[in-house]
């Protein structure tokens, strides 16, 4: 592990990709391409980021963002412009995961918030056209909508690699405020694992970041069973984890299970 400031460590888990892991809770990614960098979320908004990211790389930075939470754009105002989906600006990501429930996050876990990361930012819209080229390589994204609207696993096909965010994690979050509902995510989720099955290597967005078929055929396998007990009448509880006892499993909200809901401000 290379320590870049008191809050972030890296390592390079590929030629040229970074996972930075933010206080051991949040991971953040950096490829280095010949001509530019990308790095691919923004963690809680801890410390200086740019900072750290520069004891990386001294190429011209392109930020991007897999989705609109609190503790993967906290630091955006420390960069002026990041790229994301424009399904995530809807106003329930901006009123509750915005910049204050970046800095809740970074108090409850005793990191200094930066007031910088607080800055007006301009976000500019990923579609599913855009590439990111950085010189030798290049990321294109695919949208797998659930955790939140507009969720984006990001692939550089020519190295099959992917950073997937929070999109199919272990522990899947679908019960969140903003986040789609069980059966519309179980529409894309298996994007990502068959690719994984072609031999793609993925990084998400927590833990230490590494991610097999094995754990998205099980977080998948268990949706499409929340689907099917919910069909049945047997989830009588407003929120609900299945499996109850070990992960992966996937966390939802009772009347967000089927197509076209998705969890309100709560
Ligand atoms: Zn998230």
């Amino acid at each position: 592990m290379i320590e870049l400031d008191r809050y972030h460590k890296a390592e390079e888990v590929s030629k040229g990709l970074y996972r930075i892991t933010e206080n051991d809770f949040v991971n953040l990614y950096l490829v280095t391409g010949s001509e530019k960098a990308l790095l691919i979320d923004l963690g809680c908004g801890a410390g200086d980021l740019l900072a750290a990211v520069r004891k990386l790389t001294d190429k011209p930075l392109i930020v991007a963002a897999t989705h609109r939470h609190p503790d993967h754009i906290g630091a955006a105002g420390q960069f002026g412009s990041y790229w994301a989906d424009p399904d995530d600006l809807r106003s329930i990501y901006d009123s509750f995961f915005g910049p204050k429930a970046s800095r809740a996050m970074c108090e409850r876990a005793g990191m200094d918030y930066n007031p910088d990361s607080d800055k007006p930012c301009t976000v500019l819209p990923i579609s599913d056209d855009t590439v990111f080229d950085l010189g030798d390589r290049k990321f294109v994204t695919e949208k797998i909508p659930g955790h939140t609207a507009g969720s984006r696993i990001f692939i550089d096909h020519d190295n099959k690699v992917i950073v997937s965010g929070d999109a199919c994690n272990p522990y899947m979050f679908l019960q969140r405020p903003g986040c789609l509902n069980v059966e519309d995510w179980l529409k894309k989720a298996p994007v990502l694992l068959r690719y994984l099955k072609q031999g793609y290597r993925s990084w998400y967005g927590h833990g230490d970041g590494v991610q097999s078929a094995g754990q998205v055929e099980k977080i998948i396998r268990y949706g499409e069973k929340i689907l099917h007990l919910y069909r049945e009448g047997k989830c009588s509880e407003a929120f609900g984890m299945y499996p109850e006892d070990t992960l992966p499993r996937v966390f939802y909200k009772t009347d967000c299970i089927t197509s076209g809901t998705s969890v309100p401000e709560y």
